[in-house]
């Protein structure tokens, strides 16, 4: 696990929750193709900030989605704007 992948998470924790804008997120790990396997290793850049409610309450991304859903943007949509907007503004 590299160094800049960690300061990156430390970076995303930073922002307000990408799906409803609290402050205070947890960091989520976008997962390829499906469910987690028991020896899969989490990829540091692809993490979205998410509020505990937008993460793993009922409607979450860990729920049934249906805050993702109501963005009308996938995860990857998501990260895409995390990105811009933690490193956007240093072209
Ligand atoms: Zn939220
Ligand atoms: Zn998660």
């Amino acid at each position: 696990m590299s160094n800049k992948g960690k300061a990156h998470m430390g970076r995303v924790a930073q922002l307000p929750c990408c799906l409803c804008g609290t402050h205070g997120v947890q960091v989520h790990h976008i997962r390829e193709g499906g469910a987690a396997g028991a020896g899969e290793k989490a990829n540091d850049w692809l993490t979205l900030p998410v509020c505990p409610s937008c993460h793993t309450g009922t409607h979450g991304i860990h729920g049934n989605k249906s805050m993702l859903k109501l963005s009308g943007k996938s995860e990857h949509e998501h990260l895409g704007e995390t990105l811009e907007r933690l490193y956007g503004g240093l072209r």
